[in-house]
């Protein structure tokens, strides 16, 4: 099998998340993270051949640095001639997009028609675009979006109860976030257990710092837990989730609260931070749970009811549960959370096996039920880089 290398790039606003893979293998040849970006003393980070180093950047504009950083490194390690194309997440490509693309004026355009949707996250996202097409000059260049795999839901799923006009004016509607992963996870899923070219009911849970459920029929989503912006749905690490949205107005008129001081509050001060007081990590919440912390206890219990519940809601778009399927690095890597969202779906069928669910941990996959447990419970790591190199290259083959 021939090799085709594919630059991945997930350029954030402070930090720019960088892999070479071989799509065809699925081999990363080069990962790493530059991070600081904009900030004092930025710095690029980075693994080859399970080395680990770093290198300082130099000040300036931080995105353009660091790719230009990046280029030399790749040149330098030999890895540029192989490359066949660059991959780009992009988090929020609206309605225009159902499928990943290939990069042309036209599609730019929309990218940045979108950014109304997700101002956080798009631009940054433009601005890896930007100075990865002038690096790379010569290869082609392809947006992943994390909404596009929603876009198979209903109007029944993805239409808030608000007026009509608020949708087909301003496209304010339910997107969801994640798409990459749930694909990714739900297709494994799929595989492991066989039922490729079957009917197939799936339920996939991304935890990780932000957290996202997708009810997915027949390989195809058909509902999520992320809504508008990645704040809807689950509790998240510094997130809260679904809340009631008459705290706004309350917030406003009573404490004085700004919108953008409501912004920060539900996106970075709420979720298991808000509710112990300590910290946004599961693992620090789950040792200090586990060492009589109370807040820390009722954060993780608040965490895991509100996710088996919204679990348990999605049989309804499913039409019933055959698997659940546990991914990002809490549903990786947290047996804890993982035991009591399964033991709390019980009367669903589904028979948690101690020792599977222990085992299951740091890049392990497998069934974490029992065998004659139905529906079944698997964890299957996340992947979102290997779907990226592989879209980019099949785009890129295309040409
Ligand atoms: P991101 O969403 O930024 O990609 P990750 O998917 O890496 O984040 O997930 C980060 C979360 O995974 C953190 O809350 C971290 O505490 C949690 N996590 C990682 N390892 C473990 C573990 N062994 N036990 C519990 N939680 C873990």
């Amino acid at each position: 099998m021939s090799s085709s290398h594919v630059l991945v790039l997930n350029c954030g606003s402070s930090s720019l998340k960088f892999a070479i893979i071989d799509s065809n293998s699925a081999i990363e040849h080069l990962s790493g993270l530059a991070e600081r970006l904009g900030e004092a003393s930025p710095q690029i980070k980075y693994k080859f051949n399970g080395k680990k180093h770093t290198v300082a950047l130099a000040n300036g504009d931080a995105h353009e640095v660091a790719i230009n950083q990046l280029v030399e490194l790749v040149k330098s390690l030999k890895l540029d001639q192989q490359l066949v194309a660059v991959g780009h997440r992009v988090v929020h490509g609206g309605e225009h997009f159902t499928h990943s693309a290939l990069i042309t004026d036209t599609v730019l355009e929309a990218i940045k028609q979108t950014a109304t949707l997700a101002p956080l996250h798009n631009p940054a996202n433009l601005l890896g675009i930007t100075a990865a097409s002038d690096a790379f000059s010569t290869l082609p260049q392809v947006a992943v979006f994390d909404t596009a795999f929603h876009q198979t839901m209903e109007p029944q799923a993805f239409l808030y109860a608000l007026p009509y006009e608020l949708y087909k004016k301003h496209s304010i509607r339910r997107y969801g976030f994640h798409g990459t992963s749930h694909y990714y996870v739900s297709a494994q899923a799929i595989d492991l257990l066989g039922l490729k070219g079957k009917p197939s009911k799936i339920v996939t849970a991304h935890l990780g710092n932000g957290c996202s459920i997708c009810a997915v029929k027949d390989g195809k989503s058909v509902d999520t837990s992320m809504g508008l912006t990645p704040l809807e749905g689950l509790v998240m690490g510094t997130r809260s989730g679904d809340i009631d949205p008459g705290l706004f107005a309350y917030l406003v008129n009573q404490l004085n609260y700004t919108a953008s001081q409501i912004d920060t509050l539900l996106n970075k001060e709420s979720g298991l931070l808000g509710i112990s007081e300590l910290s946004n990590d599961c693992r620090t919440i789950e040792e200090s749970a586990a060492e009589g912390h109370t807040q820390a206890q009722l954060a993780l219990d608040i965490f895991c009811f509100r996710l088996a519940k919204q679990i348990a809601s999605f049989a309804v778009p499913l039409g019933g549960i055959d698997a659940l399927v546990f991914t990002g690095g809490i549903g990786e890597n947290s047996d804890v959370i993982r035991a009591k969202v399964v033991n709390q779906l019980s009367f669903l069928g589904f028979k948690l096996n101690n020792e599977s669910n222990l085992a299951a941990r740091f890049g392990n996959e497998g069934v974490i039920t029992d065998q004659d447990s139905t529906p079944l419970a698997l964890v299957v790591p996340t992947n979102e880089e290997l779907v990226i190199a592989q879209d980019a290259a099949k785009l890129a083959e295309e040409l």
